[in-house]
């Protein structure tokens, strides 16, 4: 009681100081869903930021050097999927590790006859379990490029974090109800087998056929298009737009386009 207590009231102060103005004008320039918020959002968007980097700890990987830049263009997609919840700030998550680009990482596999494969592959980023969040920074770059879709790999990552949350990473996060949890999990099992069948089909969609690996990559695509491509995903899957933003509680399709200058069109 005591320690939550003290862990609410320091939130809180963290949430309360004054936003450093060279954070304001890396938000305008790198993270262009900034642009795209409400004001009230974006106010309480900075609060979670500063609480967010005052816990979690950054380190520079492959030879990049951690800044303040990075620090704060991480932090702000990542608090995006908290606004207007209960949150306690990813609290599986204590270390953010970033390399400059695509890294290889080693994998392990083992098949239906228990057949295993080692190898490595390339990685633009990846969610632990426990502990730690791996990301590629030229990656987080390409959200909100022209060219590139939903694609948001700070959004996605993050999305196997709050998937997490309740101990199991199954494409369906904590809900204190059953009945909603049960509501969501229809929406999205029907919705995961629909990109399944485009995706054999060679359909394109607004959801990356990658989400058809796992109901899990499934709720992490989904709200990459949720974010990303709001009006599309409203337009094209009512149904599972309506369960994210019911989940969020933030209705992004109905966001004006953006209003700072270089930021999205
Ligand atoms: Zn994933």
């Amino acid at each position: 009681m005591t320690v939550l207590f003290v862990t609410s009231s320091r939130r809180k102060r963290l949430r309360n100081q004054p936003f450093p103005p060279a954070w304001e004008r890396v938000l305008e320039r790198d993270v262009p869903l900034y642009g795209s918020l409400p004001p009230p959002d974006r106010e309480e968007l900075r609060g979670h930021i500063q609480v967010f980097l005052a816990e979690k700890q950054f380190d520079g990987a492959g030879g990049l050097v951690m800044t303040d830049g990075i620090r704060v263009t991480i932090a702000a997609q990542a608090c995006l999927l908290l606004l207007h919840r209960e949150t306690d700030y990813y609290p599986g998550l204590s270390s953010v590790v970033v390399y400059p680009g695509e890294y290889e990482a080693p994998y392990e596999e083992v098949d239906e006859a228990g057949v295993v494969t080692a190898g490595t592959d390339r990685r633009s980023g990846e969610s632990w379990e426990r502990g730690t969040l791996v990301l590629s920074w030229e990656d987080v770059l390409m959200s909100g490029v022209d060219g590139e879709g939903a694609y948001n790999v700070v959004i996605h990552e993050f999305a196997h974090q709050l998937d997490a949350e309740d101990g199991v990473t199954d494409g369906t996060p904590f809900f204190p109800k059953r009945a909603v949890q049960k509501h969501w999990q229809r929406t999205l099992e029907a919705e995961y087998e629909k990109l399944r069948e485009d995706s054999t089909r060679g359909k394109v969609s607004v959801l990356d056929p990658y989400g058809s690996e796992s109901p899990a990559e499934f709720f992490a695509v989904a709200t990459e298009a949720f974010f990303e491509a709001p009006r599309e995903l409203r337009e094209h899957h009512l149904a599972l737009y309506e369960e994210l933003s019911r989940y969020y509680r933030q209705d992004p399709a109905s966001w004006p386009l953006s209003t700072i200058d270089g930021g999205i069109s």
